[in-house]
């Protein structure tokens, strides 16, 4: 049922990441793509993860009205995991899932993607984490038992460093350097002290490159709901953007759940600018 939905691209570490989407049961190498004509056909549905179809979803969510004020996967802790209370027995919708969610070994991150940011992931999202958000370079901070603590960290470096990446200036370009392992020296002071013994001493900074030929230089991001029909030539990938020609830019992971067609055609090297 959930076939023809779109879903985010599967990322993968290498020289640049690469990139597959799955749709209609094909797994296809976008990054084969560029150059060529893409296009993504929406049917005018959507698909929530408890297999409503609709319209469209509820108050520009990714859930049907059920899904938002009841699941888990939509709760206030989602958002904020400063507010997780598993770890105390304490439910905010379902415990149980909230317990095996939550109470798992998470990271917090520095990572450069528009300037840098701090971050928390699960246990082994880490990597997939920093190329899904578009980061050029990343290192780990702190590893801690569940996901409150993680959340506990971010805010207090929330003061000093950004928590959300400035996707317009992740997609203009490949950002300044940053010399991760001293800002990450700098920063560990505002550590809270009960929380200081989840430090990581591993200094790793992981590097990553896209596969963009050209950036845009005015960027227009395009919606299915407002443009269904998407078609142009795929320039590049970064993040979750597919960079199409005349400097739009589409978030393939906002639009998870759109119930669509894709297609690809060849086209000459004489029509591609
Ligand atoms: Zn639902």
């Amino acid at each position: 049922m959930m076939r023809d939905a779109l879903k985010k691209m599967d990322v993968d570490l290498k020289d640049v990441v690469n990139y597959t989407l799955d749709i209609h049961g094909a797994n296809h190498n976008m990054n084969s793509y560029i150059g060529q004509q893409i296009k993504i056909n929406w049917s005018g549905s959507v698909i929530c993860i408890c297999g409503k179809e609709m319209g469209s979803f509820y108050r520009n969510s990714a859930y049907c009205y059920q899904c938002y004020w009841k699941s888990p996967l939509a709760s206030q802790s989602i958002f904020k995991p400063e507010l997780c209370t598993a770890h105390l027995g304490i439910e905010e919708r379902d415990l149980e899932w909230e317990k095996e969610f939550q109470i798992t070994p998470h990271y917090v991150y520095l990572a450069n993607s528009s300037g840098i940011k701090v971050g928390i992931t699960r246990g082994t999202q880490g990597v997939i984490r920093w190329m899904d958000q578009g980061a050029s370079q990343a290192i780990l901070l702190a590893e801690v038992p569940n996901r409150r603590f993680s959340g506990d960290i971010e805010v207090s470096l929330k003061r000093f460093v950004a928590d959300v990446t400035n996707w317009r200036k992740m997609l203009s370009g490949t950002p300044e350097p940053v010399d991760l392992v001293k800002m990450k020296e700098e920063l560990l002071e505002h550590v809270p002290e009960n929380l200081r013994k989840y430090i990581l001493n591993d200094n790793t900074v992981t590097e990553i490159n896209y596969p963009v030929t050209r950036y845009p230089n005015k960027i227009k991001s395009i919606k299915l709901e407002r443009t269904p029909i998407i078609e142009g030539v795929l320039l590049g990938i970064k993040g979750q953007y597919l960079l199409f020609n005349e400097d739009r830019v589409f978030n393939v992971r906002s639009h998870e759940g759109f119930v669509v067609e894709f297609s690809v055609q060849q086209v000459s090297q004489g029509t591609l600018f």
